[in-house]
This record gives structure tokens, sequence and C-alpha cells, in this order.
């Protein structure tokens, strides 16, 4: 370098990680202010995978469940998208130059709020379960309640889209650090199976929430029923379920560890 250095600050979080070997390094300017990226690997932490296992259903109402019963995240979350989402359109309609600049700061600011999202609620799922326990998943491309899909318009539906992979990246990570595995089952007939007998129908599932079983009247939070049979699908395949590692997009912190998951 050869202009004067200009003043570098560290953000309280990343002091803990002062010192591990440096993977690599990314410059990035952001609203005139500079920001390092840098990727650090930790040791693997030594703990003993352990037989519990929780299953996850993640929504937009309720961002996480839990098959432990806990409820993660933030209602509010999904108001705040949704008014981004109108003030995007209204602005796409105007179509004018400063509507477009408008539009792309709008863009990046929509980008950071999911990504701060997905940070509080892999946070919360990773801590929800105990060191070493196995963390189960849906294979989802985008987050959204499937069985509403059909009552939905085309713009409705958009407001209900939110990446999956940057929130299972991050839960992997998250995970990882505290000893625990990151696994994935189908998503298939998870909200219309019975986590109490197995039966499954489309008209199983009723509104407002509660899922009430036909044939035994098992009746549940229709988002806890979901994260259940989450659990008992990875338990059904023997629990061996391949993680599907998806990228993580420019991790602050990256943790190693041992591929081998058992
Ligand atoms: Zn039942």
């Amino acid at each position: 370098m050869t202009a004067a250095a200009p003043p570098i600050f560290t953000l309280d979080y990343c002091a803990h990680y002062a010192g591990y070997p440096v993977d690599t390094a990314d410059l990035i300017s952001r609203d005139g202010v500079w920001w390092l990226h840098v990727v650090v690997t930790l040791p693997a932490p030594e703990v003993v995978p352990s037989d519990e296992v929780v299953g996850v259903d993640l929504g937009l109402v309720q961002p996480a469940v839990t098959s432990n019963n806990q409820f993660l995240g933030k209602r509010a979350w999904k108001d705040v998208e949704g008014r981004l989402f109108y003030l995007k359109r209204q602005l796409q309609r105007k179509g004018t130059r400063s509507a477009k600049r408008h539009l792309c700061k709008l863009r990046g600011k929509q980008a950071r709020f999911r990504r701060d999202c997905d940070h509080v609620l892999s946070k919360q799922i990773a801590q929800a379960v105990e060191p070493g326990a196995t963390i189960v998943l849906e294979n989802l491309k985008e987050i959204r309640k499937r069985s509403k899909l059909r009552k939905q318009s085309k713009t409705s539906r958009r407001v209900h889209s939110w990446s999956f992979a940057q929130v299972k990246g991050f839960v992997e990570y998250k995970a990882e650090g505290r000893g625990c595995t990151v696994a994935g089952v189908d998503p298939r007939y998870t909200s219309q199976s019975c986590s109490c007998c197995g039966h499954v129908a489309r008209n199983n599932r009723r509104s407002r929430g509660r899922f009430v079983c036909r044939v035994c009247g098992f009746e549940l939070h229709a988002d806890l029923n979901a994260a259940r049979n989450i659990a008992a699908k990875y338990h059904a395949s023997g629990g061996r379920a391949p993680t599907g590692g998806l990228p993580v997009n420019q991790p602050i912190v990256s943790v190693s560890t041992p591929l081998a998951l058992e």
C-alpha cells in the first residue's frame, strides 16, 4: 500500500476470532465505507454426537418451529417484507430514473434485511438444540407455505418467497460451531401427515394454523406438527440423509469440522 493507512475498526463480535488462521479476505465497498470480510478457520469443537434429533419447519408467518416445541424468529418480519415488496412494486410501475435509483437501493436494503433475519433465526435454531444434536431441515428452494400456494395470485406469491439456501447455509455453519450436524429431508407431505398416527391426506390440514387429523382426531399447531414429521422422516430414513451442502454468501467466519457425519 502506498497511501497513508486509514483508521481500521474491528467489530466487537469479531474479536473472538482474532488470531485464527486466515482462509480468505475480501475487500468490499458499500456506501463509502470499506469492509474487509475475513474468513478464518476454527478448530472443530470436541463434542460427542448425541442421539437428539430436532426437526425444524421454516415458514413465513412463524419463521421457524422446532419439534422440541420452540417458536423462533419474529412474526413481524413478514410485515416488513410485505412493506418492502409493495414499495418496490410502486417504484417499478413509476419507471422514472429516480424511481430506478430508489429501487436499486431498496433491493440492497431488502437483501440486508433478509440476511439479518436469517442470521438471527439460524442462531436461534442452532441454540435450540443440545450440542452434538442433529438438526433436520426440509430440502426447499424457497420458504413458503405449500398448502396456500394454490389460492394465491402471482403477486402475493412473490411476497412469500424467501431464499432457503441462505438460512440453511447459516444454520449449517452456526450448528457446526456447536458440534451439531444438519441434515435435509424430502419436504413432501410434511404438512399433510399426522404426526400421531401417520395418516396422510390433503384435507387433514385445516386453516387458522391448526392441524386436525381426519382419522385419529389428533390436533396440534400446524407448523409444530410439520416439525415433528420432519424429525420422524429423518428417523425413518435411518438417520443418514445427506446434508446437500449449499453455498453460503460471504460468511464472516467459517468453521472447519471433519466432513464425516458419523
Ligand atoms: Zn392421526
